[in-house]
C-alpha cells in the first residue's frame, strides 16, 4: 500500500468485492445465508479499517501475533468486528486469543479441543476441520471418525459445535471439488440429525478465491476470501 493513492486502492477493493458478492448471490439458493469472510492475512490494520468504513464487518486472520496486533490498531472499532480464526493454531498461542475471537473454523485435533476447553471464558463457536480429501499433510479430523468426535465432545462444555470446514486440494478438478464439498455438506446433515445441544452444525465454512463458487453451490454459509479481494 505503501505511496499508493489510498483512494484509488479502496475503489479497487470496493470494486473486487461487489464482484463477489454478485456471484455469491448469483450461485446461492434464496434460503441459504453466505456470510462474507473477508481474510485480512495480506493487509495492514488500515486496510481493515478502511473495510470497516466500507460496512463490512467479519474478518479472518491464521495468525495469533498477527490478529493481536490488528485488534490493538483497531481498538476504538473492535467490539464491532467479529474475528474469525481461520488457520492453524498451536496451542500455545490459545489462552492469549481464544477470549478475543467469535468464531474459531480450525478446530482440527483433540488437544486443540482440551486447550480450549481450559482457556475459555464461556462457550466458543467453533467449526470441526475436516480432512475431506485424505490428504497426508492436511490438518483436520479423518471424515471416517467424525461422528465419534463429535460425541466426545460433550465432556467440554465450552465448545460449541455451530459447523464444519474445510479446505480442497490445491488441485483439485471441478469435479473433485464439487465431490469433496457435497461429502462435506452430507456429514453436516448427519451430525445435525443428533440433535446435540453442543452440537446444533448447521453451518459449513468452506470456499476461498478459487472454489467458493463450487462451495456455495453445495451448500457453504461462510466463505473465507483474500485474494480474489486483495490481489491486482
Ligand atoms: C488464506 C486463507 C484463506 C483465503 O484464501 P484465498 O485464496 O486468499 O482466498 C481461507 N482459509 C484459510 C484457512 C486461509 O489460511
Amino acid at each position: 500500500m505503501v505511496g499508493m493513492d489510498i483512494l484509488e486502492e479502496m475503489s479497487r477493493l470496493k470494486e473486487n468485492i461487489r464482484k463477489v458478492e454478485e456471484l455469491v448471490n448469483k450461485n446461492k439458493d434464496d434460503d441459504q445465508t453466505v456470510n462474507l469472510v473477508v481474510v485480512t492475512k495480506y493487509v495492514t490494520s488500515d486496510v481493515v479499517r478502511q473495510l470497516y468504513n466500507l460496512g463490512l464487518r467479519h474478518f479472518g486472520e491464521n495468525r495469533s501475533d498477527e490478529l493481536l496486533k490488528k485488534q490493538a490498531e483497531l481498538e476504538d472499532i473492535n467490539k464491532d468486528i467479529e474475528w474469525h480464526f481461520i488457520g492453524r493454531l498451536q496451542t500455545r498461542p490459545v489462552r492469549k486469543i481464544i477470549n478475543n475471537i467469535n468464531y474459531l473454523h480450525s478446530l482440527d485435533r483433540m488437544s486443540l479441543v482440551k486447550e480450549v476447553n481450559k482457556r475459555a471464558a464461556g462457550p466458543i463457536r467453533t467449526f470441526l476441520q475436516i480432512n475431506i480429501s485424505g490428504e497426508e499433510n492436511k490438518a483436520g479430523f479423518p471424515p471416517s471418525k467424525i461422528l465419534e468426535t463429535v460425541e466426545s465432545l460433550k465432556n467440554y462444555p465450552n465448545i460449541q459445535v455451530i459447523g464444519l470446514m474445510t479446505m480442497a486440494p490445491y488441485e483439485a478438478s471441478e469435479k473433485e471439488l464439487i465431490k469433496y464439498f457435497n461429502e462435506m455438506k452430507t456429514l453436516q446433515e448427519k451430525i445435525q440429525k443428533m440433535h446435540l445441544p453442543y452440537a446444533p452444525c448447521t453451518e459449513l465454512s468452506m470456499g476461498m478465491s478459487d472454489d467458493y463458487i463450487q462451495a456455495i453451490q453445495e451448500g457453504a454459509t461462510y466463505i473465507r476470501v483474500g485474494r480474489a479481494i486483495f490481489e491486482k
